[in-house]
């Protein structure tokens, strides 16, 4: 059923603690962690604790819930101190577009100047 935990899934793994991770922050219905492998100083995962495979399932599916995780990327970029010189908010979506795993996830980076168009 949509939203349940997937046995398979990491990031599902990381929301009941069975993987470690660095946590920031956590809300009701979302868990923000730092990224294993940063692209930036600042690189932290903003994740709902429900699963959906990827952004566009999460706000068809629960969209309350992809505000959330909106909001918590927000804070996150706050916490760091990466609001005030700019910050980027990334939703790779498929294989193609860098997507590795399959738990809808906000990329939140900053803390160094970022290039666009992206790579
Ligand atoms: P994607 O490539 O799907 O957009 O992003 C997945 C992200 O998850 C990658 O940036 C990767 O470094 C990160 N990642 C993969 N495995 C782990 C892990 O076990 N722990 C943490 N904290 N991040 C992970």
């Amino acid at each position: 059923m949509a939203g349940e935990a997937q046995s398979d899934c990491l990031f599902c793994k990381i929301v009941a603690g069975e993987v470690p991770a660095t946590i920031v922050r956590e809300s009701e219905t979302t868990v923000a962690f730092r990224d294993i492998n940063p692209q930036a100083p600042t690189h932290v995962l903003v994740i709902p604790k429900a699963h959906y495979p990827d952004a566009a399932s999460l706000a068809e599916g629960a969209p309350e819930i992809a505000a959330d995780v909106l909001r918590e990327a927000g804070r996150v970029a706050a916490d760091e101190k990466a609001d005030g010189s700019g910050y980027r908010i990334v939703f790779n979506t498929g294989a193609g577009a860098g997507q590795t795993v399959w738990h809808a996830h906000a990329h939140v980076l900053g803390g160094r100047g970022l290039n666009w168009p992206p790579g």
